[in-house]
Formats: C-alpha cells, structure tokens, sequence
C-alpha cells in the first residue's frame, strides 16, 4: 500500500513532509534491516510531525527522539519500527501500550492491530496525544491515566505488549497479562541504559531474547522505578 501523495489528516503543515517520510522510511527503516512490509507501510503513513510541537515539525523525521515536554520524548523512528517488528503485530490483535508519550507509537500501532490500550502516567500528554489521535481519525486507541507498569488488566490478555520506557525489570503483571504465544517487547536494564528484550508466552512460561541496546526515559511506577 502506498501511503497518499496528499498525506493523511494534519498533513496540510508542510508539502515536504511525505517526501521526508518516505526518505526517512528508505535510509533510516530499511536501510537498517526493517523488512516487515507493514511495518514500513505504517510508518511511511503516519505523519510523525502532527506528533511534535509545532516549532519541532521541521525536525520530525530526523533520526533521533525529540522532546515532547514534562522531560519527555518521542521514541527515534528506527526504534518505534524496530521495536514493532519485534511484537510482530496481526490485523486482529488487541495491544497494549505502557507510555503513550505522543501518541506516535499508538498511532502506528493502531494500523497493524485491531485495537490498541495505552497508558500514560502524565495527565497532560494523555490529553495531548487524544487531541492528535482524534484529529488524524484514529478510532482504536483507547487512552488512559494511570501507572502501566501494572498493566491494565481489563483488557487483558493482550497478544502483544509494548513498553515505551526503561524497566529494572520485567514486571510480572505485564507476563500475566499477555495472551498464550503473545510477545512483550521492553527495554530493562539500569536507568540510564537498557536492552531491548522480547518476551514470548509459550505454554505459561517465559521465552526470552535479545535485541539491541537503547536508552529510554525510566518506567516510573510500582513495577519500574520510584519517581
Ligand atoms: N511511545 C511514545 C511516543 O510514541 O511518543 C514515547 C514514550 S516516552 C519514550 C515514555 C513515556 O512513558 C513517557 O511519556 C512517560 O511519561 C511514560 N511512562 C513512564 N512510566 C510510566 C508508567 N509507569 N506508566 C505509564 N507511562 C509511563
């Protein structure tokens, strides 16, 4: 599928900006080694600087996180594909995002699964990322305050969990929550440097690899770190 020429919804900032996506999408994505299609098709489509504050458009396909406020960010584009790769998300699943930030990753997401849960600790980027979300037309994420280090059991199980912050550990509750052969894709580790870990539930228990090195912001919460 190719993304529109026009862009999607809160395009009209900049013409450039599907040219920079698609650029981005080819040196940053597959370039690296980002082989799902619909991976590359999800974020050549949605447009990262409708994500940013206005004055931080210019740089949204830039390689990098950007700052989004309240010491904050939004994760680099090759660390969202990457670490979406690695749920491997299916067209019927229901997904469950720990660290809304944006709203960029729920986004994405959101054009690979049924439905997506996220939640944000931070009242003020739950209630930005909604403006956003509603303005592209995004209609299956559901949003919520609250500390996700926990999880949110009342959708669970999930196929695929996400966590979009640093954990010291994995949080047993997250494990609970996933769905029998569903993933958990998150970064433990110290608070300062993590690894990326993919977490696979097969027949109740624990299969666990590796992927890169990052450095996110700290999951803070009962299962993360104290504030
Ligand atoms: N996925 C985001 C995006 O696309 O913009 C980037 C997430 S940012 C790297 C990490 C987010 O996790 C921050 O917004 C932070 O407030 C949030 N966070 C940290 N601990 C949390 C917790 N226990 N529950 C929910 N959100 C948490």
């Amino acid at each position: 599928m190719r993304p529109d020429p026009s862009g999607p919804p809160g395009e009209r900032a900049g013409p450039d900006y599907p040219q920079a996506r698609a650029r981005m999408v080819a040196t940053q994505l597959r370039a690296r080694g980002i082989r799902d299609e619909r991976v590359l098709e999800a974020l050549a489509a949605v447009p990262r600087h409708a994500f940013v504050d206005p004055a931080l458009a210019p740089e949204a396909y830039s390689d990098r996180p950007l700052p989004i406020g309240h010491g904050q960010t939004i994760s680099q584009p090759y660390m969202v594909a990457l670490m979406t790769e690695a749920l491997r998300p299916e067209p019927g699943d229901r997904l469950l995002e720990v660290g809304t930030g944006s709203g960029y990753q729920a986004a994405v997401l959101s054009r690979l699964a049924r439905s997506v849960f996220t939640i944000e600790r931070i009242p003020a980027l739950v209630e930005r990322s909604r403006e956003v979300l509603a303005r592209l037309g995004i209609t299956n994420v559901v949003q919520r305050v609250g500390d996700g280090s926990t999880g949110w059991h009342t959708h669970a199980p999930y196929q695929g969990i996400l966590v979009a912050a640093g954990s010291p550990r994995i949080p047993p509750a997250l494990f609970g929550q996933l769905a029998e052969g569903g993933r958990l894709v998150i970064p433990t580790g110290s608070r300062d440097a993590q690894v990326l870990r993919i977490v696979t539930r097969r027949g109740g228990s624990a299969v666990e690899s590796e992927s890169v090195a990052c450095v996110f912001v700290p999951l803070i919460g009962e299962e993360g770190w104290r504030e």
